[in-house]
């Protein structure tokens, strides 16, 4: 298992690597290479027998120059200091890449949601809200979901944060339900977000979506939306895994079929024999690999077993560096996680814009919006690593610390 602090330095190096290729010294590093603000908070419970536990959660506030800080809240046991800030650090070039006026947050309790009541789980997003309430804001910093947190506990949070305010603050959170200000498209918009900078890559390529032959590694919320919006587009998802195990099927799986098991069971592996490893699924035969699950999954041991020519990073941190070396060297086009999975929180930003204005927009013009914030995104950062000889990786941090590095610099922090 690959230790988190690995994820805060790599991403420490490539963001200096990307300050100096923008021509900014080493104070300004010094500055972005941490979050301007970490809060830790205990955070008591009473839980259903009638015990109290206490949790810590966490937030942090990468930086704030360019406007509010902006990013999920996880809960899951692995939730941790270094995790939290490298996430709230890619939210940071999120953001800048598809050109948002926000800076990166990232948040997170230690938890085991599945072991929970909702009583209880509504006791925690509502702790978690009293506990850092003066330091988040629609003006400041605004959460979302993330792993294992949803609409549900984002309407939790919001009225916690209105009582204690005593205004209706919707502008406070995004990724809430419909009914209290969220926004058509949101629960859709990681997957298409990543599903059209698959679609630019495929042009740049001269290949066809028709046809092409996908793997893909997560079937959560990410993985189940992007198999199916690929799938109806004449895609064929050769592969599709979970926790559990993967299915392949070289003439294509039935996505649809999967989607309704997955919905009736919870899970679908078990439901069939001929399931293969996880680490199977890299190597089999395919036009494109979207890794939409977990971090550090794509390592220097299976790179060179991997025969797709095109990888989607839908999930935060899938390849490490070395492995990033390994398949740009033999030609590989990587469209790295802080582009790809941008989506989600391009659409939180428009669910923002619209509480603010009070007037909200049709599902057709949600899309349409992405669109052009996705494919603007993709060609800039494609551009840049042809012109300047990175790769995209480099080329995303290079774009997306930029707005953030300047502001830095008018406001003369550095
Ligand atoms: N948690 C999502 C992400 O990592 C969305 C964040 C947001 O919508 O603010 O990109």
């Amino acid at each position: 298992m690959t230790k988190t602090t690995d994820l805060v330095s790599s991403t420490q190096e490539i963001t200096k690597e990307a300050l100096h290729k923008l021509g900014f010294d080493d104070g300004m590093y010094e500055l972005i290479k941490e979050p301007l603000r970490f809060l830790e908070v205990r955070i008591p419970i009473r839980m259903d027998d009638n015990t109290v536990k206490t949790f810590t959660g966490y937030r942090a506030q990468h930086n704030h120059a360019v406007g509010p800080t902006k990013g999920g809240v996880r809960f899951h046991p692995d939730v941790n200091k270094d995790e939290v800030k490298a996430l709230s650090m890619w939210m940071t070039m999120k953001c800048g890449i598809t050109d948002l006026p926000f800076g990166g947050g990232k948040g997170g309790i230690i938890c085991d949601p599945r072991q929970m009541s909702n009583q209880e789980l509504e006791r925690l997003s509502r702790g978690y809200v009293r506990a850092i309430s003066q330091f988040v804001g629609p003006e400041s910093d605004i959460p979302a979901p993330d792993v294992y947190t949803n609409p549900q506990i984002m309407s939790w949070m919001m009225d916690e944060y209105s009582k204690i305010n005593r205004s209706n603050a919707f502008a406070f959170i995004t990724g809430k339900p419909l009914a209290l200000g969220g926004s058509l498209g949101r629960n859709r918009a990681t997957a298409l977000g990543a599903v059209i900078t698959i679609e630019e890559a495929i042009k740049r390529k001269n290949l066809d979506i028709k046809g092409s032959r996908i793997t893909i590694q997560g079937f959560g919320n990410a993985g189940s939306f992007i198999a199916k919006i690929l799938h109806d587009m004449g895609a064929k998802i050769v592969a599709i895994s979970e926790s559990y195990g993967a299915l392949h099927n070289p003439d294509g799986l039935d996505v649809n079929r999967l989607i309704e098991l997955k919905e009736q069971h919870g899970r679908v592996t078990h439901l069939f024999d001929d399931v293969i490893t996880n680490e199977a699924l890299f190597e089999v035969d395919c036009d494109i690999l979207v890794p939409a699950a977990l971090s550090n999954q794509i390592t220097e041991d299976n790179a060179s077993k991997i025969k797709a020519s095109i990888i989607a990073e839908a999930a935060n941190g899938p390849t490490t560096q070395e492995a990033t070396r390994i398949l740009t060297n033999r030609g590989v086009l990587i469209i790295p996680d802080v582009l790809a999975s941008a989506g989600g929180v391009t659409v939180s930003y428009f669910e923002w814009v619209q509480n603010n204005q009070g007037y909200y927009w049709s599902e057709e013009e949600i899309n349409h919006k992405l669109r052009n914030k996705m494919v603007d995104a993709f060609n800039k950062i494609y551009d840049l690593a042809e012109d300047r000889n990175m790769d995209m990786r480099l080329a995303a941090y290079v774009l997306g610390i930029k707005r953030t590095a300047e502001a830095t610099r008018f406001r003369g922090w550095a």
